[in-house]
């Protein structure tokens, strides 16, 4: 592979490569038979949140349901809580490091939502993070505004309280972060005990009005025809999925929305039931995998660690597993042209493994096997 100015200017066989003009001065980097992948693309994450939930994870052993936790303020009320109270300067030196550890495992580009703020300032102070951070750490960020969450403290407990939410969002925060500059996307958390369908679509059709692209959390603890309302909206993806039906598989399998698997969840949180990515990928729809990196459900930025999940539990073949966390992801985010596989003309988002075989990848489960990680042509990420 020859890369120049951060592209990629030629790719092939050695003997090919090398009789490139360019690749006469080009400084040469030796991988000795290591696999290269194109740099993995985390197309959802929770990057910025004040603190781990690790007593509830042991609440949760000890058989609390994710719901029961929320209902007594835990859950994402309690990251909701410690948010506010955190600095900025708190917060970022936390979403810092996961950024190091991300690249330390080979990825180059990720999603982030905001959503633990819930309120004007604190939201904007998440989404403020992500370009700050985009802008002075390797690590490209695509960002999410996520104020549909769930129904902040401050409107729980009153007579239609999430409607006077939804109402501020769409009529007061969404113009104001686009009016900044701050998001792409817009997505809404539409399960139960979250959002409903019909709110969804309200918040959903306020970002499209500003020209934000709608993303979804669909069925993940009940059915909630939150796919329908994603293919409706030409959502560019709607993720989660353990709870589909025949008929939400068929609509995706149609649509150009990526269904974006998140199995580090139903890892975590001890559940049997993953999504169906059999039948979806046997139906055609796109398939991409992500972290869902966040304090209470996948507390994870390993993109290996999710690959071995998509073989072991989803039943995908690891060429379709790395296919869901580059290409298919890439497209997710709208960054096919650029990022996502080793073409000529695309960044050079490279991640290189200490493995002979792409399939010992998953294969060695729980062990970082990356050796190299380059982001535009510059090596942000070498083992010892
Ligand atoms: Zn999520």
């Amino acid at each position: 592979m020859l890369i120049s100015d951060g592209l990629i200017a030629g790719v092939g066989p050695a003997s090919k490569v090398e009789k490139l003009a360019a690749a006469r001065k080009a400084e040469r980097v030796d991988v000795a038979g290591r696999v290269v992948l194109p740099g993995f693309v985390d197309s959802h994450t929770h990057l910025v949140h004040a603190a781990s939930r690790a007593e509830e994870y042991e609440l949760k052993i000890q058989g609390a349901s994710y719901e029961e936790i929320a209902k007594k303020g835990g859950g994402i009320l309690n990251s909701v809580q410690k948010l506010r109270a955190a600095t900025s300067q708190q917060l970022k030196r936390r979403a810092q490091a996961a950024l190091e550890v991300f690249a330390a495992l080979g990825t180059t580009t990720i999603e982030a939502k905001s959503g633990y703020g819930l309120d004007v300032a604190s939201e904007l102070k998440i989404l403020s993070l992500h370009k700050e951070l985009g802008a002075e750490q390797p690590i490209e960020i695509a960002s999410t505004f996520l104020g549909a969450h769930i129904v902040p403290p401050e409107f729980r407990g009153k007579a239609n309280g999430a409607e006077e939410y939804v109402k501020l969002l769409a009529e007061w925060l969404i113009p104001e972060v686009v009016s900044n500059g701050l998001a792409e996307f817009c997505d809404v958390f539409c399960d139960r005990g979250a959002f409903t369908r019909a709110q969804s679509k309200q918040v959903l059709s306020a970002g499209l009005k500003h020209k934000l692209i709608p993303r979804l959390h669909a069925e993940q603890l009940a059915r909630t025809g939150a796919t329908q309302l994603a293919v409706e909206l030409d959502a560019a993806s709607c993720d989660h999925l353990e709870q589909i039906n025949e008929n939400d598989i068929l609509a995706l399998a149609k649509s150009g929305t990526v269904a974006t698997l998140l199995p580090g969840c139903d890892f975590h949180l001890g559940l049997k039931q993953y999504a169906p990515a059999r039948k979806l990928i046997d139906a055609g729809a796109i398939v991409a995998l992500a972290t869902d990196y966040n304090p209470g459900t996948s507390p994870t930025v390993s993109m290996p660690m999710i690959l071995s999940l998509a073989c072991s539990q989803l039943r995908m073949t690891p060429a379709e597993a790395i296919s869901a966390v580059t290409s298919n992801a890439a497209y997710s985010l709208g960054r096919q042209n650029r990022i996502g596989s080793l073409e000529v003309g695309k960044q050079a988002d490279l991640a290189v493994f200490e493995v002979e075989d792409y399939r010992e990848i998953p294969y060695y489960f729980g062990v970082n096997t990356c050796w190299l990680t380059v982001k535009s042509g510059r090596v942000i990420y070498a083992a010892a």
